[in-house]
């Protein structure tokens, strides 16, 4: 086993004896000292970079096909077909492009990266968060919101790799075959279509920042993210095979949207056009003009070539939400108390009434899980004391716990 080595020894690769080096690693016939090591890396990481085999895994028959990527997505996100179409082709196609290297013909593949328009709570994180999961690739979340332009108050746009990089643990090859979801994007939109003559410095300027991110360039990342300052040491990431997917609510982006259909379609021919149009979902007839409109600066609408939209969940939806998924709420609580061998079990209508009150609450998906947690708490609290293996909850016992909790505190006016 390698160890630190005291005497009298040398590095077997540059010869310095281990008085001159901070450390020196004994192998089976020889050692190698710190400075060694460093280099190597580094030598290790551009191998891995020119030949292509920083892909560790990918290859276009290992690589799971769109069909796949959907229905291993399908496992745990309910509903929502279009997004998952559209990031299963947008993802194979972003990995294909990533093992295009070796072909010797010019022509080059985009980057695909996606923005999701869709409510809050429908499932926009969790559509990224899942697709990492099958990829086993980096992902990391950032909140657009708390970004600004260097030299203001908040996070610089470079922090967005800090993180990247630290959830490849550093491994900078890693981290540039990543995902990054960045949310709340319309959050950074210019307050009008026009062009800012002035600085606006939570909004235009951030999108300007991101640009450069988007369409891939080599950054100077601060390893510990903070600010940048001159004599900290800096890690160099590529953002180019970086896939970026951006989400936001968007909300109010309906009327653009009606705006646009109706000013599309006039005279004569307008109503024969129009009738066709679901007028209760209009986010499904989005465009890249509407986030135009909306504030998104043109350049960054042209680096974001897939745009997807998000259905908003109805009471369907929260039902199989509830109960579907591979890891659903209720099959986590069934699972907690299986853990204290205890059967718990559900009357089919306590599920219509968490969604009923989920709705009533306006908490959409999200409120799901609190509402479910104030109906088990007393039991979890008790129950695992207790000598009763089985807990059969009924849509009165669900009311009384409901009602005693302090959930109302949760009510969406
Ligand atoms: P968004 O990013 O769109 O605001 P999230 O993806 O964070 O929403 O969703 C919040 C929670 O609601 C998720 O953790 C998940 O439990 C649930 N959820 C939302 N939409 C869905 C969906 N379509 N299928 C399954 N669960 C969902």
């Amino acid at each position: 086993m390698a160890k630190k080595n005291s005497n009298k020894n040398h590095c077997s690769f540059c010869g310095r004896p281990d008085s001159d080096v901070n450390l020196l690693i004994a192998g089976v016939t020889g050692h190698i000292c710190d400075l060694c090591v460093e280099q190597a890396h580094g030598i290790v990481n551009d191998s891995v970079k020119n030949t292509g085999k920083s892909l560790p895994g990918f290859s276009l028959n290992k690589l799971p096909k769109p069909i796949e990527i959907k229905s291993f997505v399908d496992k745990y996100v309910i509903g929502q077909e279009d997004a998952k179409r559209y990031l299963s082709v947008a993802v194979y196609n972003h990995y294909k492009r990533l093992l295009q290297k070796d072909t010797k013909d010019d022509v080059e593949i985009e980057k695909s990266n996606i923005i999701m328009v869709g409510s809050t709570g429908t499932g926009k994180t969790l559509l990224a968060r899942t697709i990492a999961k099958m990829l086993h690739v980096p992902l990391t979340i950032v909140d657009a919101t708390v970004l600004t332009e260097a030299g203001y108050v908040g996070e610089d746009i470079e922090s967005i790799l800090t993180r990247l990089l630290q959830v490849a643990d550093y491994d900078v090859a890693t981290a540039e075959r990543g995902i990054v979801f960045i949310d709340e994007i319309d959050k950074i939109a210019r307050k009008s279509d026009n062009p800012s003559i002035t600085r606006d410095v939570s909004g235009e300027g951030v999108q300007q920042g991101l640009l450069k991110l988007l369409e891939g360039s080599v950054i100077n990342v601060p390893p510990q993210g903070g600010r940048k300052h001159p004599e900290q040491r800096m890690i160099a990431v590529d953002t180019k095979n970086i896939l970026f997917i951006c989400g936001g609510a968007f909300d109010g982006i309906e009327k653009k949207i009606a705006q646009r259909l109706n000013t599309r379609v006039v005279g004569y021919s307008a109503s024969q056009n129009t009738a066709h149009i679901d007028r209760e979902n209009l986010i499904q007839y989005i465009t890249p003009l509407d986030l135009k409109s909306f504030g998104l600066i043109p350049e960054i609408i042209g680096r974001l070539p897939v745009l997807t939209y998000l259905n908003p969940l109805d009471k369907d939806a929260l039902l199989r939400i509830l109960t579907e998924p591979k890891n659903s709420i209720i099959k986590q609580y069934v699972k907690l108390f299986e853990m204290d061998k205890i059967n718990l079990s559900f009357d089919k209508d306590v599920y219509e009434y968490i969604v009923d009150k989920a709705m009533e609450f306006k908490l959409g998906a999200r409120g799901l899980r609190s509402i479910v947690e104030a109906i088990m708490m007393d039991s979890m609290f008790s129950m695992p004391s207790e000598k009763i293996k089985e807990l059969h909850i009924t849509r009165d016992f669900a009311m009384s716990k409901l009602q005693k909790s302090n959930i109302e505190k949760l009510r969406v006016a």
